[in-house]
């Protein structure tokens, strides 16, 4: 069987180190001893010790600092990501962003599935608009609740119904 020279080489090193166990381990303990006060030296410098608070609070700041900037260099890209992600998951980000608001007018808050919630408002409703009656496109969907919640109308899964975006936006104004 042909080895390579590099194969060679490690073969030779494995054997070097099951043959000569005893006198590695003391060519270590003398390196050691030799350069005791170097090592705990580099070993403290290793170890850092804990920051104090404000140490942290700047690291932290550094930190945040660093992800703006992040961003900043690349606004579009991230702009981007989340359109995409908003778009793939727009109906768990509506549901989201009712229970935002909802949350904001110290309404109560149910923290609704939705998608059995999609299911059913599109099995009651069909894909059709509760105040024009017009089909919806999946793009101009949006949750809309019945009693608003300005109102005291509840985030929950009875107040909520299907409208066109526009619709909504109406609504609202009326
Ligand atoms: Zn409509």
């Amino acid at each position: 069987m042909a080895y390579s020279n590099l194969e060679k080489k490690r073969l030779y090193h494995k054997l070097y180190r099951q043959t000569h166990k005893d006198e590695r381990r003391a060519e270590g303990k003398r390196y050691r001893a030799k350069y005791r006060e170097a090592l705990a030296i580099r070993a403290k410098l290793y170890i850092q010790p804990k920051p104090s608070p404000a140490e942290a609070q700047r690291r932290k700041l550094q930190r945040k600092e660093y992800d703006r900037k992040k961003y900043l260099n690349r606004r579009e890209y991230y702009k981007e990501k989340a359109r995409q992600y908003c778009l793939k998951n727009s109906f768990y980000a509506m549901e989201r962003d009712a229970r935002r608001r909802a949350l904001k007018l110290e309404g109560q808050i149910e923290k609704i599935n939705y998608r059995p919630l999609f299911a059913v408002l599109i099995g009651g409703s069909g894909l059709f608009c509760n105040w024009c009656g017009e089909f919806i496109e999946p793009r101009q969907i949006s949750f809309d609740h019945i009693k608003p919640l300005s109102k005291g109308g509840l985030h929950i899964r009875e107040n909520l119904q299907l409208l066109h975006l526009m619709c909504n936006k109406l609504k609202a104004a009326s």
